[in-house]
C-alpha cells in the first residue's frame, strides 16, 4: 500500500498504546490519538510525535464507554485523514477482585471498555476498509484472553471475548482484504499493571514485592517484562502487506506464560 496510512489507536495516552502508535508514527503512519489524562501532557504527545516522525497526529478524547464518542472518533479520523487503514483497539482497564466481592460497576466498565468499545469501533471502520479492499484491524486483548488467573473475572471474560471477536471480524474480512489479529501480551510495565499490585498483594495476602516476583515475574518463564517496543513492533508487522495471510490469529507475546 502506498503512504501515509493512517491508524487508530485507542487508549493511546499511555503505556501500550503509547508504544503502539509511537510505532506506527516511525513508520510514516499518521496517527490518531485516544484516551484520558492531563490536557497538556496529551498535547505534548501530541505535538511530540508530530514534529519527530513528521506525520500529522490528532488527538480524540472519545469514551470508550459511549458509543457515540465512539462512532464520532472513527469519523473524525476519516474526516481528517481521508480512510481509517489501521484500527488498534487497545483502550482497558482492570480490576482485581475475589468474585463474591466483585462491585458490579467494574464488571460492566470493563466489558465496556475491553470488549464492547471495539464491537463499536470496528462497526464504524469496517465498511470503509471493506469498501476500498484493504484493512488491518489488530485487538490488544491478553494472555488472559487464551487463560485464567484467579480474581480477575471481568477481564479474563472480556479479553476472551475479544478473541472471539477477533476470529469472527477475520471471516468476515477475509475475502476483502481486511485482517483482524489479537496481540495477546504478558505482563508489560505500566500503570494499568502498577496500579493492580497493591489489590493483588490485599486478595493474595502478600506482599507488593512478593506479588511482583511470585505472581507477575513467575507467570513469565522469561522472567522478565514484555516491553511495550516489543507490542508496537508486532502490532506494526500485522498492519504491513507481509502479514496479508494472518488473520483471526491470537499473538501470544508473554515471555513463554501461556506455553507453560
Ligand atoms: P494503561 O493504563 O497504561 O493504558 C490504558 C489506556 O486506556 C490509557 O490511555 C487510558 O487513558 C485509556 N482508557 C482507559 N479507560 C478509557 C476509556 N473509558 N475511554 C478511552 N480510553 C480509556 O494500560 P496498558 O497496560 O497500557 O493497557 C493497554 C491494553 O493492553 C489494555 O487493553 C490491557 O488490557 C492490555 N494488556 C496490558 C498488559 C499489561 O501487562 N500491561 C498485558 C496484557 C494486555
Amino acid at each position: 500500500m502506498s503512504k501515509p496510512l493512517n491508524a487508530v489507536i485507542t487508549g493511546s495516552t499511555s503505556g501500550i498504546g503509547l508504544g503502539v502508535a509511537t510505532a506506527f508514527a516511525a513508520e510514516g503512519y499518521n496517527v490518531t490519538l485516544n484516551g484520558f489524562g492531563d490536557a497538556g501532557e496529551i498535547e505534548g504527545i501530541r505535538s511530540g510525535l508530530e514534529d519527530k516522525y513528521g506525520v500529522k497526529v490528532l488527538y480524540n478524547g472519545a469514551d470508550m464507554t459511549k458509543p457515540e464518542e465512539i462512532r464520532e472518533l472513527i469519523a473524525e479520523t476519516q474526516t481528517a485523514f481521508g480512510q481509517v487503514d489501521v484500527l488498534v483497539n487497545n483502550a482497558g482497564i482492570q480490576h482485581v477482585s475475589p468474585i463474591e466481592d466483585f462491585p458490579e460497576g467494574k464488571w460492566d466498565a470493563i466489558i465496556a471498555i475491553n470488549l464492547s468499545s471495539s464491537f463499536h469501533t470496528i462497526k464504524a471502520a469496517f465498511g470503509g476498509m471493506k469498501a476500498r479492499g484493504h484493512g488491518r484491524i489488530i485487538n490488544i486483548a491478553s494472555a488472559h484472553g487464551l487463560v485464567a488467573s484467579p480474581f480477575k473475572s471481568a477481564y479474563v471474560a472480556a479479553k476472551h471475548g475479544i478473541v472471539g471477536l477477533t476470529k469472527t471480524v477475520a471471516l468476515e474480512g477475509a475475502e476483502h482484504g481486511v485482517t483482524c489479529n489479537a496481540i495477546c501480551p504478558g505482563y508489560v510495565k505500566t500503570p494499568l499493571v502498577e496500579a493492580q499490585i497493591p489489590d493483588t498483594a490485599k486478595a493474595r495476602n502478600m506482599t507488593e514485592e512478593d506479588v511482583v516476583q511470585k505472581v507477575i515475574l513467575e507467570a513469565q518463564p522469561t522472567k522478565k517484562f514484555v516491553t511495550v517496543e516489543q507490542v508496537g513492533a508486532l502490532a506494526v508487522f500485522l498492519a504491513s502487506d507481509n502479514a496479508a495471510s494472518i488473520t483471526g490469529a491470537a499473538y501470544q507475546i508473554d515471555g513463554g506464560w501461556v506455553a507453560k
